[in-house]
């Protein structure tokens, strides 16, 4: 299923293509969208910087075992031949060109072949979520990784048969993290959740109104799980060595050779606010009952964008479906289809706020930096460092925070944790491009 279709639309070289509808992102909300804009015959354009379709949760890989309805979904994908799939392709910027039809818009991409302008009458944006990761000491350990990281690189085929891993964070994500990795033959130490028992035991209760997730839950859940702790610190020369562990205001030290960490999900927003878009109260990207794209000017100067799943806020993969079927379907003009599956994407939205009320993170883990603790990783830039600082510009124009190889993808939002601050999202160019792709542009991006 991955690479590009051989029937792609545009000329198979050129440097400018074109199609109705581009999808951004093949998860759970990217697929859903191009299947429900797919029988309207619109020329489709279905992108993922990943080598399989999927997204996270149903991320492909040599040891992945993807569940029934992953393989039904790439099925029905390649039934039609108007969605062009195209993977290991991913958005590095905006496209604007001197001689561009106003109708349309225009991202640059990039795969391993080289680079083009894709135009599109209704973009979908469908970039899902990242994992946020706060700084500790020891953080940066090779053997230290996020959950959901982790995860990745045992589908991957990473071994850790045998290895004594300890997950820490919140949310859902760690206890999808712990069964992945039991699986892979590792022995899961510890499962340490941030939220108290009282939040817990609320979200549990209210399950009932989603039965499938309390079955899920209880089947995932790990002897080894705890409430109200955190990691406070990773020990190790030159690698892991073991964590010491929080629980109730008592530290214990506990020797392991990974940390799986993350504190739950961040929308990747940056593409649809370089598009114009701006974020509503859960940092996600800000969208209409249709899913179109909110920005500060309104609706009219971003006709045809919309977004749809985690990039609008974290809340599981099925009101990612519900909110990409949506968005595909208005993509294509077909309103009555989109406003048939309001009440499920409402029942989602409800499960989704019972996941921010009750893992909300612990103002605790706001104090894990010490002054010699990086923040940014790519520049090497320490707590210490950015705690004179008066604000994202002044840290980056000071520090280089943020100016390293993720521009502050991990480090950004670090620092909205624990500073208050506000990254700016990039300009132009969303992630690094080889020369040759901006220099095949028609004309080069302002
Ligand atoms: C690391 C991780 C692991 C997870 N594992 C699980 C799990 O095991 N179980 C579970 O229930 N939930 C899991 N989740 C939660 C999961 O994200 C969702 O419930 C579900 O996958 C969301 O679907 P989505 O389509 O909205 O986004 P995603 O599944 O995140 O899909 C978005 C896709 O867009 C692609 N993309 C983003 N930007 C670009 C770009 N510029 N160019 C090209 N492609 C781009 C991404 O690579 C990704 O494949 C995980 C989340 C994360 C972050």
């Amino acid at each position: 299923m991955s690479g590009p279709h051989p029937s792609s639309p545009g000329p198979a070289q050129g440097p400018v293509r074109e199609c109705d509808v581009l999808i951004v992102g093949a998860g759970p909300a990217g697929i859903a969208a191009a299947l429900a804009a797919a029988p309207s015959g619109a020329r489709i354009v279905l992108l993922d910087d990943n080598p399989a379709p999927g997204g996270q949760i149903w991320r492909d890989g040599p040891a992945a075992h993807l569940p029934p309805a992953a393989l039904q979904q790439r099925e029905a994908l390649a039934r039609h031949a108007n969605v062009h799939l195209r993977c290991g392709t991913r958005v590095v910027g905006l496209a604007r060109m001197t001689h561009a039809n106003p109708g349309l818009h225009a991202l640059l991409l990039e795969n391993a072949e080289g680079g083009w302008v894709q135009q599109a009458r209704h973009i979908i944006l469908c970039t899902g979520a990242r994992e946020l990761l706060l700084p500790f000491p020891g953080w940066t350990l090779p053997g230290v990784t996020g959950a959901g990281g982790l995860q990745a690189l045992i589908k991957g085929g990473l071994p850790v048969a045998g290895q004594r891993i300890v997950v820490a964070g919140s949310g859902p994500l760690l206890l999808a993290a712990a069964h992945t990795a039991r699986r892979g033959g590792a022995q899961v130490v510890a499962v340490m959740e941030q939220a108290p028992w009282s939040a817990l035991a609320r979200f549990g209760a209210g399950l009932v109104r989603w039965p499938g997730k309390a079955v899920q839950a209880a089947s995932l859940l790990p002897a080894a799980y705890r409430a109200d702790s955190h990691v406070v610190r990773a020990h190790g020369a030159g690698a892991l060595q073991s964590v010491t562990l929080r629980q109730g205001g008592n530290d214990r030290e506990v020797a392991c050779d990974r940390l799986a960490c993350g504190f739950g999900l961040l929308p990747n927003t940056e593409l649809g606010q370089m598009l114009g878009g701006r974020l509503n109260e859960r940092q996600g990207l800000a969208v209409d009952s249709a899913q179109h794209l909110l920005g500060e000017a309104g609706l009219d100067g971003l006709s045809g964008v919309l977004a749809a799943g985690e990039c609008t806020g974290f809340g599981g993969s099925e009101r990612s479906r519900a909110e990409g079927a949506i968005a595909g379907h208005i993509a294509v003009g077909n309103v009555a289809a989109a406003r048939a599956l309001h009440a499920e994407r409402a029942r989602w939205h409800a499960f989704a706020d019972a996941l921010h009320r009750h893992f909300a993170l612990q103002p605790a883990l706001r104090h894990l930096a010490e002054p010699d603790t990086l923040v940014c990783r790519c520049e090497d830039v320490r707590y210490a460092d950015l705690k004179e600082r008066t604000g994202w510009i002044d840290a980056k124009l000071h520090t280089r925070c943020g100016m390293g190889a993720c521009q502050g993808r991990i480090c950004g939002a670090a620092t909205r944790h624990l500073m208050g601050w506000t990254p700016a999202p990039p300009r132009h160019l969303l992630a690094p491009a080889r020369i040759a792709t901006l220099a095949a542009l028609p004309s080069s991006p302002e």
